[in-house]
């Protein structure tokens, strides 16, 4: 992979490796775009298994931040972290507060979150370091129970686009991942009264804990989970799973959940999307409530204009649907659309987020 030929392409402004001999830390920081603001996105802890695999992973998830946040109507740009290892060997408050001493060194430029494998006790650890850090507790805390709400009102959005109504308890539903968000959002989809829920998970810790509380819900292996017979697929795993080999066995006539990147091919597997007749709520738009939660921390947090601001991705997924329809686009191109004409009017004001003085 040439970096500087793929920086180029995609518009980057930066991207940083962190070591720290002492504690193993190994991070990779990328910020995107700052037209809008500093570039905000969690760190993910992941056992990757080349350095170019996480390399591409703090890219891609990189630039899904900024059109989330720009899609979000937040004055943020995009940013995220990956750190590679498995997170339950590496963790450590030193290993923490060495991240944040890095956080730090780019001087506001980048926030850093919550993402897959950090929690909020590990923020504390960062902040302890920096101020560029948000999810901490007793502020607006875990992200994952808004971005799961967020997705919630997604599903609505999206059942209501295609069927019609937006009751969800008319409808099947299968659940890929019921880890901190997709837990949440079976919980969600629970208290609505869903007709049926399936899902599946790698970690029998998360299958366990599910199984202990909703006897209903039905567990089902992880390859099985595309071709179940459902109304809406809701992926809350990992990214690139819509891709070549899954999408001609869903049946789901509606795709919505909280994970990034969903799409392996962004064009070609939208496309593919289209042309089966699903709807699908972009990953960026859908699961913003996270970010939507976090970025009023920065400002003064207010649960209850949280809550209003988490319901406008209802509002907003309708909007893209109906441009994607008039334009005869995939939702993901609507989105994006969506997303560069905000980012292109501030242009004209700023170019780059700088830091306060
Ligand atoms: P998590 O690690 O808590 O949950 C992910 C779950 O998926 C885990 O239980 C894991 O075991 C499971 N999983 C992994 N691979 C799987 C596979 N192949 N098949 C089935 N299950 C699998 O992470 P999370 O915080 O819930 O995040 C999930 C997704 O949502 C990620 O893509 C993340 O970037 C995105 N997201 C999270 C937030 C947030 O607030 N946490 C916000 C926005 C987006």
């Amino acid at each position: 992979m040439n970096k500087f030929e793929y920086l180029e392409k995609y518009g980057y402004e930066e991207l940083v490796y962190f070591y720290d001999k002492e504690t193993g830390l190994k991070a990779i920081t990328c910020i995107h775009d700052t037209t809008l603001g500093p570039a905000l996105g969690g760190t993910r802890i992941w056992n990757y298994s080349s350095e170019e695999e996480a390399v591409l992973d703090a890219l891609r998830l990189a630039r899904g931040m900024t059109y989330k946040n720009s899609a979000a109507g937040l004055n943020l740009g995009g940013g995220k972290t990956v750190i590679i290892g498995d997170a339950d060997k590496i963790k450590s408050e030193a290993f923490f507060r060495s991240f944040g001493r890095y956080v730090e060194s780019l001087n506001g430029r980048y926030i850093t979150a919550e993402d897959v494998n950090t929690t909020t006790k590990d923020m504390e650890y960062i902040n302890m370091e920096t101020n560029h850090v948000v999810g901490l507790a007793g502020k607006s805390g875990n992200p994952s129970p808004i971005t799961a709400l967020g997705a919630f009102h997604g599903i609505r959005a999206g059942i209501k686009y295609k069927f019609g109504t937006d009751d969800i308890s008319k409808f099947t539903y299968a659940i890929q991942g019921v880890g901190q968000t997709g837990g949440y959002l079976l919980d969600y989809l629970m208290e609505a009264k869903a007709k049926k829920i399936y899902y599946t998970d790698i970690n029998p810790k998360n299958i366990n804990k599910i199984k202990a509380v909703y006897k209903d819900a039905i567990f089902v292996k992880p390859e099985e989970i595309y071709s179940l017979d459902v109304d809406v697929f809701v992926p809350c795993a990992l990214g690139a799973i819509l891709n070549d080999e899954t999408i001609p066995t869903i049946k789901a006539k509606v795709i919505a959940g909280t994970s990034n990147n969903v799409l392996k091919d962004e064009d070609k597997h939208g496309k593919m999307i289209m042309d089966k007749g699903i709807l699908y709520a972009p990953d960026f738009v859908v699961n913003a409530g996270g970010v939507i939660n976090v970025y009023h921390e920065i400002h003064g947090y207010n649960k209850e204009i949280v809550m209003k601001d988490v319901e406008k991705i209802y509002d907003r997924l309708l909007d893209i649907f109906e441009i994607a329809t008039e334009h005869n686009v995939p939702t993901q191109q609507a989105a994006k659309l969506f997303a560069e004409q905000r980012i292109e009017k501030i242009h004209n004001v700023h170019r780059n987020y700088l830091g306060k003085k």
